[in-house]
């Protein structure tokens, strides 16, 4: 069954806080960094996910990156870690864990993501820790539970899945999901959201505006932002993908990934 994304499907399920809510309640988000000379990617999606509402957000990263993170960041915590070992440590009270983006696609990056996998947090997994797998995909799959999420730009998609796209997006997202177990969101005009159970979901608000460095690495933070607060990893998929673009669409010429963080408040606001 095929759907388009509308607010209607998901709208009375956004996590909105209770009277009492409580910052370790309203979803705990780890971001996955790259070395000290790529975290920028990891910093956008890590705002993304406190602007969308996760409670405590903090970014894991390697050795020597956290001295250039700490002064570009306020409410985001930062820790380092020198093993996957210790990664899976500090993951593990997470509820959902973004890695991939500016990972890097050295061994160490599959690693981390085999750690994380054997902890309780969902993953978003992006980016790097997509193309890495691209001569081997099972070994990425066998990392994954169903409610974890890959984001795959048409590129990514197709070396994790070569062959697929032949078939139509739609068709190719539908079998990625089903292969790999988990929900499948190919990015592009149309993203596509595919569930492990077989439902689809074609995404009708793209923006242009979308088509600039970063922004793929905000949506992998407000998926995982989301899912931290305990929404259906499908239905957080589908709710970030068409806020994501209902940001840009608000701010139109000369949007930057960093502006789209910020502009969620406005997009929750106009959903409640
Ligand atoms: P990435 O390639 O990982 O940076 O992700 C780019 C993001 O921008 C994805 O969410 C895409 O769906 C979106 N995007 C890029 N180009 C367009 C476009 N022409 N129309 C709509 N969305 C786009
Ligand atoms: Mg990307």
């Amino acid at each position: 069954m095929t759907e388009s994304n509308t607010p209607a499907l998901w709208r009375n399920i956004l996590p909105w806080p209770g009277p009492d809510a409580h910052k370790h309640q309203r979803g705990r988000l780890g971001v996955v960094s790259g070395p000290a000379w790529n975290t920028g990617a990891a910093r956008l999606a890590a705002r993304a996910g406190l602007r969308i509402g996760a409670g405590l957000v903090r970014i894991l990263c390697p050795p020597g990156a956290a001295p250039v993170i700490a002064p570009t960041v306020t409410a985001i915590m930062i820790d380092e870690f020198l093993s996957p070992e210790a990664l899976g440590r500090l993951a593990d009270p997470l509820d959902a864990v973004v890695i991939g983006p500016a990972a890097g696609l050295e061994e160490e990056t599959g690693y981390n993501l085999a750690a994380l996998g054997r902890t309780g947090a969902a993953l978003v997994v992006d980016a790097d820790a997509l193309t890495l797998f691209k001569d081997r995909p099972k070994a990425l799959f066998a990392c994954l539970d169903r409610d974890d999420v890959l984001t795959p730009h048409e590129g990514e998609f197709d070396r994790v899945f070569p062959n697929l796209l032949k078939h139509g997006r739609e068709t190719a997202a539908w079998e990625a999901a089903r292969v790999a177990g988990a929900v499948v969101v190919l990015k592009g005009r149309e993203t596509i959201i595919a569930s492990p159970d077989g439902r689809l979901r074609i995404n009708p608000n793209g923006s242009p505006w979308l088509a600039t460095a970063g922004s793929g690495d905000v949506l992998a933070g407000m998926i995982a932002g989301l899912i931290a607060q305990r929404m259906d990893s499908f239905e957080a998929a589908s709710a970030a993908v068409w806020m994501h673009a209902d940001a840009a669409e608000r701010f139109g010429p000369g949007l930057i990934a960093e502006d789209l963080p910020e502009l969620l408040p406005a997009v929750l606001r106009d959903l409640k």
